[in-house]
């Protein structure tokens, strides 16, 4: 229900569960994040509040400058701990943060386990990021590619934010149908649901709209895309002042 990622210079994982703090008036009932820590993504999550994931965090956790964080309000699968995001995929490279439905998951999840893919939790969201996976496994493309590709297999709406262990450097957001901002600040982006977790770090900030993705790197400018098809976004350009 809330998302809040954060690449950049900072210690992610304050910014992340402070973010989720500010997110909480939206309702949930589960909270955790992934945070990259320069070799492997760590993971945190747990059916509760945002203080019973402070509570269950332990120092690895702490550790690392890029990562994803989210509340759940559950649509698939009860509110637990497996069911919490963020989600991995099977080969545990990808890790993936979605508020909304994939109201075809079901068929997508047969799909991939005739290919061979296992699911630990009951959610529509870990569907989607081994829809990814396969994607990138079979067509050889990148991630922000790989994400285009299986969104435009999706019917429902979400928001989501993407990083793959691969790309350590870049987290890909994208959304339909459900809020999405990204706070633009001096060598530092944050993804979130409404701009209260980045106010206090930057007055810079875009609303991604529907059918738009957006790729986000480390010392690079922004490139907002259509998911539907290729084409590159300019209405940001004056906001980004490029
Ligand atoms: N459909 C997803 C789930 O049940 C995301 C729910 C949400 O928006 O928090 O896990």
């Amino acid at each position: 229900c809330g998302i809040v990622g954060y690449i950049g210079h900072r210690d992610a994982y304050p910014v992340i569960i402070k973010g989720l703090s500010r997110l909480e008036y939206r309702g949930y009932d589960s909270a955790g994040l992934a945070i990259f820590d320069g070799e492997k993504i760590n993971l945190c999550k747990t059916k509760g509040k945002v203080a019973d994931l402070v509570e269950k965090s332990d120092d690895t956790i702490k550790v690392g400058t890029t990562g994803i964080g989210h509340t759940r309000w559950a649509t698939h699968g009860v509110p637990n701990d497996v069911n919490s995001h963020p989600h991995f995929s099977n080969s545990g490279e990808l890790v993936i943060i979605h508020n909304g439905i994939i109201e075809n998951y079901d068929s997508l999840k047969q799909e991939l386990i005739k290919r061979g893919y296992t699911f630990k939790s009951d959610t529509d969201t870990e569907v989607l990021v081994n829809l990814i996976e396969d994607v990138q496994k079979t067509q050889g493309v990148k991630l922000g590619k790989a994400v285009q590709i299986a969104l435009n297999q999706v019917i429902g709406a979400y928001a989501i934010a993407v990083m793959d262990i691969k790309k350590p450097n870049e987290i890909i957001a994208a959304r339909l149908g459900s809020p999405l901002a990204i706070g633009i600040g001096e060598n530092e982006y944050f993804i979130t649901s409404d701009a209260s977790p980045f106010i206090e770090y930057t007055n810079n900030a875009i609303y991604l709209e529907d059918e738009e993705m957006a790729i986000i790197r480390l010392h690079k400018p922004l490139r907002i895309r259509k998911i539907k098809d290729d084409s590159l976004i300019d209405h940001y350009a004056q906001e980004l002042q490029l």
